[in-house]
């Protein structure tokens, strides 16, 4: 049996992840993600997938992140026919990820074409959806879902197993087993232990090769148990100088993360009760995905919440803003409140109005909660700069910055070597590193074999490796 890996995205980035097992001539792909970064180069990465997608026969996506899952509305156009395996939560989100994505397509082609008109001498692009809504559905046909530890065979002689990521609602790492030759895991996005909500990283059976992600492969987060407290001390000081709180953050997962610390900090009467607006209709329906996946929640979610029938993203003074109109007057608010919208690196969305109407204020405070990329306004802000421009206007930065570092999604490095020494590791031959900048693989690349990992590689994209 020959069997091969390799990978057609997330090699030395943390965009497009694509990797691929051949087994005896079958392919199986692991992730199908959508590379993210410079228009144009990213459009055309994302348009020519360099393998033909008819000869794919399988596919295991390890969660819904649209790095992972927002190229399978293209596999499917190209003609691929076989089966998405996930847990169900992630095909749920990437339903809601992969419609969204055909709408911001649809919507960046409308104002770039609009632009490109009104100016001719820029010689603008404005680049064609890689895919309509009708498209972004076709793959949800596909999807067959399996929960945590229920093997399934994606291709003959191949049992599959995903095990809890602690990453996202949904996700997952997925272990491997060809014949009785060889054990692959791939880790998907590894999470951390103790975010709200979902469970901690699991450990999987023995294996003989691991693919690794290496997002925050140099870093070392501050403890998850501080995100509560930091949380907590905004809260006290918006409220004792009857100020609002603007939070950009992610639809998925992050603002529900916020919102279940919240509800807990009020239920241990930490911190005064405040009005919330969440204020984003993607949010709204990424939370009635949360409500829907118990299967998904750790032991805390299910006692205090779950079990108890309490909801844990519904109390008295929050509030689901789906309206246009509902949006605009959260402005006639006066009052201490905590408004929290996207998009997650204030690019674009609601999020830009409150931050015009509130950044000019020195009581106010915007709380940055996730990481925010460079050249976007998030980042703008995380560096503090002084002036910021939102829809062509200028205004001064007078709202205090509070950068909540204790919230990543990804485990740092020091977390992955802990996770990864739990296995059994007697068997393991060598671990390929993907997902990661490469200062970042560099550094995971020293740590893991301080910690006697025998071999590790840093994955080239498109370079084939054989599995003996
Ligand atoms: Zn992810």
């Amino acid at each position: 049996m020959a069997i091969k890996y390799f990978s057609h995205g997330a090699c030395r980035e943390v965009t497009g992840s694509k990797h691929f097992l051949e087994i005896d001539g079958r392919l199986l792909q692991i992730d199908c993600g959508m590379f993210q970064g410079r228009r144009e180069e990213s459009y055309q990465k994302n348009k020519q997938l360099p393998f033909d997608p008819r000869a794919v026969q399988a596919l295991i996506l390890t969660h819904a992140h649209f790095d992972h899952s927002g190229a399978l509305p293209i596999l499917v156009k190209n003609g691929y026919n076989g089966n998405i395996h996930s847990t169900s939560a992630s095909r749920d989100i990437a339903q809601i990820i992969l419609l969204d994505s055909a709408y911001i397509q649809k919507k960046d082609f409308e104002i770039l074409q609009e632009k490109a008109a009104k100016y001719p001498e820029r010689k603008l692009t404005a680049y064609e959806p890689l895919y309509s809504a009708e498209e972004a559905i076709q793959p949800l046909r596909h999807f067959v879902t399996s929960d945590y530890s229920r093997p399934f065979r994606p291709l003959d002689g191949v049992t599959a197993e995903f095990y809890d990521a602690g990453h996202i609602l949904g996700s997952a790492m997925v272990h491997l087993a060809i014949g009785d030759r060889l054990c692959i895991g791939f880790s998907g996005d590894l999470g951390r232990r103790g975010l709200p909500i979902i469970r901690d990283p699991e450990i999987m059976p023995p294996m003989d090769y691991l693919v690794l992600e290496g997002t925050y492969g140099n870093r070392l987060h501050k403890s998850i148990g501080m995100a509560g407290e930091e949380l907590a001390d905004i809260i006290r000081k918006a409220h004792s100088r009857r100020s609002k709180i603007i939070i950009p953050a992610f639809t998925i997962e992050r603002t529900q993360e916020i919102i279940y610390l919240i509800h807990v900090l009020q239920q241990e009467k930490k911190i005064p009760v405040l009005p919330i607006f969440i204020d984003s209709p993607m949010a709204v329906n990424a939370t009635a995905i949360f409500k829907i996946h118990p299967e998904c929640f750790d032991n805390e979610m299910l006692a205090r919440f779950t079990t108890a029938n309490i909801d844990p993203f519904g109390f008295d003074n929050i509030h689901y803003v789906v309206s246009a109109q509902e949006s605009k007057e959260i402005n006639n608010f006066s009052g201490p409140a905590i408004i929290i919208s996207a998009s997650g690196m204030a690019e674009s969305g609601r999020i830009l109005h409150h931050l015009s109407r509130h950044i000019e204020n020195p009581d106010n405070i915007v709380a940055i909660v996730g990481f925010m990329a460079e050249n976007t306004l998030g980042r703008r802000l995380v560096e503090r700069a002084r002036e910021i421009k939102i829809f062509g206007r200028a205004y001064k930065v007078k709202a205090e910055i509070a950068t909540l570092n204790a919230f990543s999604a990804h485990a740092d490095y020091a977390e992955t070597c802990s996770w990864l020494k739990q296995h059994d590791l007697k068997r393991l031959k060598k671990v390929f590193l993907v997902h990661g900048e490469d200062d970042g693989l560099n550094n995971l690349q020293h740590e893991l074999l301080g910690i006697g990992i025998p071999q590790v590689e840093i994955v080239n994209y498109g370079d084939s490796y054989e599995l003996v």
